[in-house]
């Protein structure tokens, strides 16, 4: 790797096998990466292990590979990278603090009140928070442009009662740790973003670069998941899935391309994000029917 080169990054939790929606963003994260001779990194989710799957991760790789999408250097685990969550939540220090508050006693508030902030409780057995800044924090996407940012809920979990660490901090622990420069992922996560930012600038990390890209839902304009019987891919049928994903991208290849390999070739060269609606969601449930 190049000093200051891109390194882009595709981290799927493993709930399950791979459908048409994560491959779409896989995808844009593999061309965006490689369009710019970038490193592309994959890392599994798993921190939050009462949500595997067993055998998710193996389908996981294998539909990858199956679709022709390779990545660079060994598999990360995000399970392999809790001593980098906790150094991230030590380097907060006076910004976070504990808190006993059930959720059935937060539940209808529109921001957390800010009960525990001063009781100095103890971190065992608790959650903690960490103060929020008053200001809305907005920041440029590549793909969405200058984000209005809802507004912030309070002070916000970064380490769960049971121990583990809350999304926002273990993915800018994450990404910190293994040099991500730019992220590429669904529009889902937009909303997440600006507390993200917020513990990058109390942790002294430059923030990567973001692209949220649509997320794929069905006519309904739910997202797809298997709770609204989205199937996972059919890895034989690896090289129409890609076609029908390279199509939702802006990317429409010619016919006769047969493999998997030979349509991202194509479609590196061609890859621009901003042939990408900006929109948060696109409906593409149907592109395989
Ligand atoms: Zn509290």
């Amino acid at each position: 790797m190049t000093a200051g080169g891109y390194v882009g990054r595709f981290a799927p939790t493993p709930s399950g096998p791979l459908h048409l929606g994560s491959l779409l963003t896989a995808t844009a994260s593999w061309l965006d990466a490689r369009a710019r001779n970038g490193r592309w990194l994959l890392r599994i989710d798993d921190v939050d292990a009462p949500r595997q799957a067993p055998d998710a991760e193996a389908a996981i790789l294998r539909s990858l590979r199956r679709h022709g999408l390779a990545w660079d250097g060994p598999v990360v685990r995000q399970s392999g990278l809790r001593s980098h969550h906790r150094a991230a939540l030590r380097r907060l220090g006076g910004h976070v603090f504990a808190c006993r508050c059930a959720r059935r006693e937060l539940r209808g508030l529109e921001r957390y009140p800010g009960t525990c902030r001063n009781l100095s409780l103890p971190h065992a057995g608790n959650a903690i928070r960490v103060r929020a800044e008053d200001q809305p924090r907005t920041f440029t996407d590549r793909l969405q442009g200058r984000s209005p940012t809802t507004a912030e809920k309070g002070d916000f979990i970064v380490w769960r009662r049971d121990d583990l660490p809350a999304y926002p901090l273990a993915v800018v622990a994450d990404d910190h740790a293994m040099g991500v420069t730019h992220v590429v992922r669904g529009a889902d996560l937009l909303d997440n973003t600006p507390r993200q930012l917020h513990l990058l600038s109390r942790l002294g990390i430059q923030a990567p670069s973001y692209a949220h890209i649509p997320v794929l839902v069905t006519a309904s304009g739910e997202k797809l998941s298997k709770h609204n019987g989205v199937t996972a891919l059919d890895d034989q049928a690896a090289t129409l899935n890609l076609a029908a994903v390279l199509g939702l991208l802006g990317l429409d290849p010619p016919a006769g391309r047969t493999c998997p390999a030979r349509l991202l070739e194509w479609a590196r060269p061609r890859w621009r994000v901003s042939r990408l609606p900006r929109t948060r969601t696109i409906e593409g449930f149907t592109a395989l029917e």
